[in-house]
């Protein structure tokens, strides 16, 4: 029978063939993964069990309750550092230190509440977000100028990191880039002993200037192009495919679809394809979008619906019901799909829904398996069978 429903493949191997391009791009530079929304949808567990069996020792979540969920799913033989880019927001202090997370500090409120946990015997690890340019999270250099010279405030943590976030690292002709280096660079003394961190994805493809001494990048390791658009060095890692469940004729004329968007300009062969909006291809995916099916890109239809778009098969004797149209992957690159549908590959990431199926390829523990021949293509639940530690928290 063929497979009935979408189905999400997550490619562990090339996730893994990403994180080393990045080592190697790093030039020694910690290369610390963002596995923050679920590993940008793909499963953290899954994700950051492979890149630490590859090597990685520090991961970065955006929430308190990313880091708990981290941290029972490496339990205790896999003690990772784990950075929490929300920093302490008032009430999460204790849970944060329950579970050995290291927030990055992002206002002196934040700084000033944690440091008042803290024991004098035991100092707290931390980082510290500093603004350069966002306006977003962080300290402003005058506010970090402050910190750092009252010792009182910072007597009982210990400041690991001192990190920053580029504003237009997509973009690498922007001048912001090198005006919040050089911000960056001028601010360093002020925490001598702590490491440093100011490049994403985009940030490791901009230059040695960018590195320091950790690296955070998320987009490139899933596949998307660092640089906002298809790289020919990062591997696609995700393929996501739905069925044809019905091909038909459509006459001269007559529309297709909600809101009667698409008016056939000739007699058309369609394909109804079993995905929509509610497994994640974006609405606004029409009218630009269009999925590959049999060699080549066929275009969308009229409006994507909640649970089936339409694509035109006129001259395709292969579209049949039963057979799988690839909507992202190796053929319909994510920045290429995102572009179609005005947004960006993150966006397409964190939006593919627990509807589909989804199935991990490649090895989840890459160094011994890695010898034992081709990779065995392993079911998501197959992964979390009670015992395995992917299966606590
Ligand atoms: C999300 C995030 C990253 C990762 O960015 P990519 O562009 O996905 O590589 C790095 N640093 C911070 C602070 C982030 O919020």
């Amino acid at each position: 029978m063929p497979a009935a429903r979408a189905r999400l493949t997550i490619d562990l191997d090339a996730l893994a063939a990403n994180y080393r391009l990045f080592c190697a791009r790093a030039q020694g530079a910690e290369v610390a993964p963002v596995v923050k929304a679920d590993g940008y949808g793909l499963g953290a567990a899954q994700v950051s069990r492979r890149l630490w069996a590859e090597g990685a020792r520090s991961f970065h979540v955006a929430r308190l309750e990313e880091g708990e969920a981290l941290r029972a799913h490496f339990g205790p033989e896999r003690p990772a550092s784990i950075y929490v880019l929300d920093g302490a927001p008032t009430g999460t202090a204790g849970r944060l230190i329950a579970a050995n997370l290291i927030p990055i500090l992002s206002s002196v409120g934040q700084i000033e509440n944690y440091h008042a946990l803290a024991r004098a015997d035991a100092p707290l690890p931390c980082g510290i977000h500093v603004d350069t340019g966002m306006n977003r999270l962080g300290l402003r250099l005058e506010e970090l100028e402050a910190v750092a010279g009252a010792t009182d405030r910072l007597a009982r943590l210990n400041v690991q990191l001192v990190m920053s976030h580029l504003v237009c690292s997509d973009q690498p002709e922007d001048r912001l880039n090198a005006r919040q280096v050089g911000r960056f660079k001028a601010l360093r003394h002020l925490f001598p002993d702590a490491r440093a961190s100011l490049a994403n994805s985009g940030g490791v493809w901009l230059g040695p200037a960018f590195l320091f001494d950790m690296v955070r990048p998320g987009i490139g390791l899933y596949g998307g192009g660092p640089l906002g658009r298809p790289d020919p060095a990062i591997q696609p890692v995700v393929r996501f495919e739905a069925p044809i469940l019905d091909v038909r004729a459509v006459p001269q004329g007559e529309t297709v679809g909600y809101g009667a968007s698409f008016t056939a300009p000739e007699p058309l062969r369609i394909a109804v394809v079993g995905a929509g909006y509610a497994d994640g291809i974006l609405r606004s995916a029409s009218p630009e979008g269009a999925v590959w099916f049999s060699g080549a890109r066929r275009r969308l239809l009229g409006r994507v619906s909640m649970d089936l778009i339409a694509v035109d098969v006129t001259d395709c004797e292969a579209a049949q019901p039963g057979a799988m149209v690839e909507i992202i992957g190796p053929n319909l690159l994510l920045d290429d799909a995102a572009r179609d549908a005005g947004t960006v590959a993150y966006e397409i990431l964190t939006r593919l829904s627990g509807r589909a199926e989804r199935v991990y390829v490649g090895h989840l523990d890459s160094a011994l398996s890695r010898e034992s021949g081709n990779p065995v293509p392993s079911r998501g639940h197959e992964l979390e069978r009670p015992g395995s530690p992917l299966s606590r928290g």
